[in-house]
């Protein structure tokens, strides 16, 4: 049997990479994908882990080879999920998380309605603000960009099949379980 897709998507800095990594740690059946970006690496991420780093030429032309399931742009940057590698998982029976913004979430909806899609929302705009400024990796242009599409993000996330409030990391991640457990998949 294929393997199921979950879309994961939120906020910057409403924390779901640390739920998703608790998350896959209790689920290490599932398997995560790794985007292309064109952003810089941050401390600490490696090429091939967190995500592909190529350059925006190399993008460009990923994108003309139609390699993309979804791409988009985000924060000046871009951002795409390559066809093959989500094809190739879900075909080994493989359940997959894609963890990615808003309009690519829409864009995967759209071409694979089957898809489950999860929005983690932070408490408040204040609560993200004050994540995104102790992360310390972000300048205050990044900031403010990532501030103003999080009101726009919330938004969108209102067309997702679930919304989990990412207040209490083990609440938000007993929700994430149920959700999961619910769509019979692990
Ligand atoms: P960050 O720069 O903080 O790692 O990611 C910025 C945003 O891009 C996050 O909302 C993240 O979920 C999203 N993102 C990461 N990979 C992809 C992808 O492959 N496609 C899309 N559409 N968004 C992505």
């Amino acid at each position: 049997m294929a393997g199921h897709l979950y879309i994961v998507a939120g906020c910057s800095g409403v924390g779901k990479g640390t739920l998703l990594k608790l998350f896959m740690e209790r689920n290490p059946e599932l398997k995560l994908s790794i985007s292309a970006t064109t952003r810089n690496p941050r401390q600490g991420e490696e090429d091939g882990v967190s995500y592909f780093f190529i350059t925006k030429e190399e993008f460009k032309t990923a994108i003309e080879n139609n390699e993309f399931l979804e791409w988009a742009e985000f924060s000046g940057n871009f951002y795409g999920t390559k066809k093959s590698f989500v094809e190739k998982t879900l075909a080994k029976g493989i359940d997959l998380i894609l963890e990615i913004e808003v309009q690519g979430a829409k864009q995967i909806k759209e071409k694979m309605p089957e898809a489950t899609s999860i929005f983690v929302m932070p408490p408040s705009l204040e609560d993200l603000e004050a994540r995104l400024r102790g992360r310390h990796t972000e300048s205050e242009e990044a900031i403010q960009k990532r501030l103003g599409a999080a009101a726009r993000e919330i938004e969108a996330g209102k067309s997702f099949d679930y919304r989990i409030i990412n207040d209490n990391i083990e609440e938000a991640l007993a929700n994430m379980q149920k959700i999961f457990d619910g769509e019979g998949k692990c």
